[in-house]
């Protein structure tokens, strides 16, 4: 067959030779074998075998039981690595969002319930053969992606493998074969049965381990996905989409919140926060992601200090990490208004600033709400109103970050608000 051939670690041949001395028939399968046969190493080996979950965890000492529902039993090998087996199964019943399936008797079973011919092809790693059905290497060999048999009954049957077939595409450089596109194209619009989350780790994995995500997210607006799941990015003019994702390209690898950050630039803030909801990602990353997505642009290096440091006390140093790689990366596709030299030297320039440490922040002045109190204040959102504008004052002039001036500074404030202090500031 093939003349790239997978090797496998030792640990495998051991888990595979334990089982079949055992007497149960034990395969490598899915990604671990299509990526061998594309001369790539794989560290996830995923094993079919006929032993149910519960013969695997009596032959081995050390399992996790990861998905006993599924069949899954993870191994712990001495290399220190699980490897996750899976009984033989075929899907009985399917409604696009889950399945319901049985063991298997036989790894051909199990192969044709997976989605495409690609990742349909078994390897055994003692005997070095493998067992294809489906003309999985064929369709690898001729840059083509296909269902195993009929590809609108695939696509009914679980909606998901339609962003799969984009992405496995796209990561891979593949041809959609034109059934296949087809049919997907047909159902993109039953996309929103599934669940979010589904959804998002689906996009997540496209922006984190494709290290050319143009074409997945090319193939997602060709098909119509982009309208149907993400309308906000879907309703940028050509030429816009066509700079955020090659944007987005160079942007490395295992940083997907960063390039969905760099998607989501050219969007308006209010429908992004609507996407970031969507995609349900925790507070904390919706977080993140948004203050990347909607913050001003870096000032550029011959601007008024003041001007660096209010920028950077409305952003602060990790929003400023995030967009320095962006404008960066936006600089060097050439489309940008900006040259990477300016961009460097912005951020250099922002770097010099936060290193004499201005204040930035209310937490950062030299006096709080403690000593608004002593000054005979009673606390509500007038402290905060104080706190505030005191920054600003310090924005503009660091070296005034001091409690006296400070409190002279309030006392002045107030008087303006017509508020009669019963302490004297300079006690303070
Ligand atoms: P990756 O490198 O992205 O992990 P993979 O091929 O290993 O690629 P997994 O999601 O880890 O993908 O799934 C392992 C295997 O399980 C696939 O190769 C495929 O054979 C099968 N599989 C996974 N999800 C589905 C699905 N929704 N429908 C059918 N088969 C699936
Ligand atoms: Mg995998």
């Amino acid at each position: 067959m093939s003349a790239v051939r997978p090797i496998a670690p030792g640990a495998v041949r051991w888990i595979v030779r334990t089982l079949e001395e055992a007497g149960y028939e034990t395969w490598a399968v899915g990604g671990a074998v299509r990526d061998a046969l594309m001369g790539r190493t794989s560290v996830d080996w995923d094993l079919a075998t006929k032993a149910t979950p519960l013969q695997v965890r009596k032959i081995f000492s050390r399992t996790v039981p990861v998905g006993i529902d599924h069949g899954t039993v993870g191994v712990l090998a001495r290399d220190g690595v699980m490897y996750e087996l899976t009984t033989f199964r075929r899907d009985v019943q399917t409604d696009g969002r889950h399945a319901l399936v049985e063991f298997a008797e036989c790894i051909e079973d199990d192969l044709s319930r997976r989605d495409f011919t690609i990742n349909a092809i078994a390897w055994h790693p003692l005997r070095d053969e493998f067992y294809d059905p489906f003309g999985g290497e064929e369709d690898l060999s001729a840059g083509r992606l296909r269902t195993v048999g009929d590809a609108d009954q695939r696509f009914e049957e679980d909606y998901l493998r339609i962003l799969r077939a984009l992405r496995f595409a796209g990561r891979f450089d593949l041809q959609i074969e034109d059934v296949t596109w087809s049919s997907l194209v047909v159902s993109a619009h039953r996309l929103k049965t599934l669940s979010p989350e589904r959804i998002r780790d689906e996009l997540m994995k496209v922006l984190s381990i494709d290290p050319s995500p143009s074409r997945a997210l090319s193939l997602y607006r060709e098909a119509g996905v982009i309208e149907v799941l993400y309308p906000e990015i879907g309703a940028l003019r050509e030429r816009l989409w066509d700079d955020v994702i090659s944007v987005v390209n160079l942007l490395p690898v295992g940083r997907p919140k960063l390039r969905l950050a760099a998607l989501l630039r050219p969007v308006a803030e209010s429908d992004a926060a609507r996407l970031l909801v969507r995609l349900r990602l925790s507070n904390a990353d919706m977080d993140a992601v948004a203050r990347i997505a909607s913050a001003t642009e870096m000032p550029s290096a011959d601007s008024d200090p003041r001007v660096l440091r209010r920028w950077l006390s409305r952003h602060g140093r990790v929003v400023m990490r995030g967009l320095s790689r962006i404008e960066i990366a936006s600089s060097r596709t050439g489309h940008g208004s900006k040259d990477p030299r300016m961009v460097v030297d912005s951020w250099s320039m922002l770097r010099a600033e936060l290193r004499t440490s201005p204040p930035l922040k209310v937490d950062d002045l030299a006096i709080d709400g403690g000593d608004l109190k002593r000054m005979g204040l009673k606390p509500g959102p007038v402290f905060g109103e104080i706190l505030n504008e005191l920054l600003e004052h310090v924005l503009e002039e660091p070296q005034r970050n001091q409690k006296t001036i400070l409190a002279h500074e309030v006392k002045e404030i107030l008087g303006r608000r017509s508020v009669k202090l019963d302490v004297d500031a300079d006690n303070l």
